[in-house]
C-alpha cells in the first residue's frame, strides 16, 4: 500500500492508522516516550532547560512498523537561537531525512506541550499526531492556554494525546529549575570579584 498523497481533515484514529490494537499502541508510544524523556536528559547535562522530542513514522496498513526518523532537544543556549526549541529542531532534521516537508504518517513524541510557535510548526508540518508528556500552563498551545492543534479553522488537526510519563517529564523541569535557581542564589551571595 502506498503512502496517502492526500491529508485527511479529521485524522484517523491511530487504531485505524496503524492497524494495532490501542494496548499496543500505549507500548509504543511509552517506548518514543522514552526516548523523548532521554533528550531531555542530555538537554539538562548541556546547560538547556530539559525538553526532548522525537518524530517517528508509521507505515500504512495493518501490522505496519514504525520508523525513528529524527531526534532533538532544546538547544537555545548553544545555537544563541530562539526557535531551537526541541521540536523545531526536530521538525528540520526530519524534512531533511524525509526529503519532504510534509511530514506525513508522522507522530512528533515531546516531553513538554508544545508552545504557539511549536504547535503551528507542527500544524504546517501536517505532523499526524502529537503525543507530550507535562502540561505546560504558562505556555502550551495544545490545550493549556491555546489550542492550535484543535482549532477547527485550520486545515489541518494533528491528533493530541497528552500527558504520557508527564511525572518524569515534570520532575526532569523541576530539578533543572532548582538546580539553577540554587546556583544563582549562591553566585549572588559571593562577592563579585
Ligand atoms: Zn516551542
Amino acid at each position: 500500500m502506498e503512502v496517502p498523497k492526500t491529508i485527511p481533515v479529521y485524522p484517523a484514529s491511530p487504531r485505524k492508522q496503524h492497524g494495532l490494537s490501542q494496548p499496543l499502541q500505549n507500548v509504543w508510544d511509552e517506548f518514543y516516550m522514552n526516548l523523548a524523556l532521554d533528550q531531555a536528559r542530555q538537554a539538562a547535562l548541556s546547560g538547556e532547560v530539559p525538553v526532548g522530542a522525537v518524530i517517528v513514522r508509521w507505515g500504512p496498513g495493518p501490522g505496519a512498523k514504525s520508523v525513528i526518523i529524527a531526534e532533538a532537544h532544546n538547544q537555545r543556549e548553544a545555537l544563541k537561537d530562539p526557535t531551537a526549541h526541541a521540536e523545531i529542531l526536530c521538525l528540520r532534521a526530519a524534512g531533511r531525512q524525509l526529503g519532504n516537508w510534509q511530514l506525513i504518517d508522522c507522530t512528533m513524541y515531546v516531553t513538554l506541550e508544545p508552545c504557539t510557535m511549536c504547535a503551528g510548526a507542527l500544524t504546517n508540518a501536517r505532523i499526524r499526531r502529537i503525543v507530550f508528556g507535562c502540561l505546560d500552563p504558562k505556555a502550551g498551545a495544545t490545550g493549556s492556554l491555546y489550542n492550535i492543534a484543535g482549532d477547527i479553522r485550520l486545515n489541518h488537526r494533528p491528533e493530541v494525546t497528552s500527558g504520557l510519563l508527564s511525572d518524569e517529564a515534570s520532575r526532569l523541569l523541576k530539578e533543572f529549575f532548582a538546580v539553577r535557581r540554587k546556583s544563582s542564589n549562591r553566585g549572588a551571595a559571593e562577592p563579585s570579584k
